[in-house]
Order: C-alpha cells, then sequence, then structure tokens
C-alpha cells in the first residue's frame, strides 16, 4: 500500500510544492502572520513553524500532485458483475478553502457497473485525491462522483459525504459535533428511485449511529 502511494504522486512541477526547506516567501508570509496576531516569530517555539507549517501545506495538498490516470488506470477491470458496488465509511481529512481549517470524516460511496469495476483499495485513492487540496464539501462530493462516471462508464454513481467542520466547531457558530451531509447521485442513481433507494439503504445502517 505504501509503495504503491510512492508511486502515485508525481513529482510536481518545480516551484509548486518544492519538497526540501520552506522557499524564503513562505518562511516570510508566516513570520508576518505570527507578527500580525501578536506573537513573536523568533521565540524558540515558533522559530520553526514557518518550515513546518510549509511542510504541511505540501503534504495536506498533495492531491494536486496526484496522476489520475495512473491512479485508475492500473485497477479498472472488466468483469461480469452488475449488481451495486457500496463502499463506506472512507476517512477522509481536507481543508475548508474558506478558513484553511480542516474539515473531516467519512465519505460512502456507490455505483453500478456497466462493465468496468475499479480495484476497491483504488476507492479511498480517489477520495484522498480529491480531499487533500482546498475544498468545499459540495464540490469535493460531486468531483469524486462525476470522475468515477468518466473512469468507470457506470450506470449511476452515488456519493453520500459526512464531515465535521473546524471552521464551524472551534469558532463557536454551531454545536460541537454538528456534522454536515453532503450528496451527488448521477445516472439512474438519479433517475431511478429504486436505484437510490437500494443505495440509501446501504448507507442507512452507518449513518444513523
Ligand atoms: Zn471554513
Amino acid at each position: 500500500m505504501d509503495d504503491e502511494r510512492e508511486l502515485l504522486v508525481v513529482d510536481p512541477t518545480p516551484g509548486a510544492h518544492p519538497a526540501g526547506a520552506a522557499p524564503e516567501i513562505f518562511v516570510d508570509a508566516v513570520r508576518r502572520i505570527l507578527d500580525e496576531i501578536g506573537e513573536d516569530p523568533d521565540r524558540e517555539g515558533l522559530r520553526g513553524t514557518p518550515d513546518r507549517v510549509h511542510r504541511m501545506y505540501v503534504e495536506l495538498t498533495r492531491g494536486y500532485a496526484i496522476d489520475p490516470d495512473r491512479l485508475i488506470n492500473s485497477a479498472v477491470f472488466d468483469v461480469g458483475y452488475n449488481e451495486m458496488v457500496v463502499v463506506r465509511g472512507i476517512e477522509f481529512y481536507s481543508l475548508c478553502e474558506h478558513h484553511l481549517l480542516p474539515f473531516f470524516g467519512t465519505a460512502n460511496i456507490g455505483y453500478l457497473p456497466r462493465t468496468r469495476v475499479l480495484g476497491l483499495s483504488k476507492i479511498p485513492r480517489v477520495v484522498e485525491m480529491f480531499a487533500r487540496r482546498l475544498q468545499v464539501q459540495e464540490r469535493m462530493t460531486t468531483q469524486i462522483a462525476e470522475f468515477l462516471l468518466d473512469r468507470l462508464d457506470p450506470l449511476g454513481v452515488g456519493v453520500v459525504v459526512e464531515a465535521q467542520h473546524l471552521c464551524l466547531a472551534m469558532r463557536g457558530v454551531q454545536k460541537h459535533g454538528a456534522t454536515m451531509v453532503t450528496s451527488s447521485v448521477l445516472g439512474t442513481f438519479r433517475s431511478s428511485r429504486q436505484t437510490r433507494d437500494e443505495f440509501m439503504a446501504h448507507l442507512d445502517r452507518d449513518l444513523r449511529r
């Protein structure tokens, strides 16, 4: 699994996400933020913070550098299976693009194959590819669904994402622990109530904890 992960991250264009020390402009920017909020960027605990923040953002936004073709192509199979495939409870961590704070939770994915299925281990990787970047939950949900529709050409696909947003929880706007649920249903998952109901019935056991 770890070997595979290495292969999937293509070398980013030089300067986009340099892997080594933080660029000076990044260090300066973080130091200015620290200064602006009343901190001393030179005190011992904060001296290494700009470099750490840089490494963290490279890690948390590595989805931009994942090549979707390499992610998918070795793991799409033609099989004679045409019943619904459902993968539930895929954990993910993302960053809200409005506040650069985490939102995290689980993605639940179902699709009805026409001929192609995707290797089971790849489905969480698809979620990760879209989660590890600056996001809004609604768009991430749609991107996952549209990607699977495009690459697998299934009869239909459904994605339900349930997440907590620290920009809500930490700022006291909402009750602690409140979650947001978003869904995207395409193809027969949209047009056929029976298919959609079958998908939702698979999820109910998880989502009604
Ligand atoms: Zn936010």
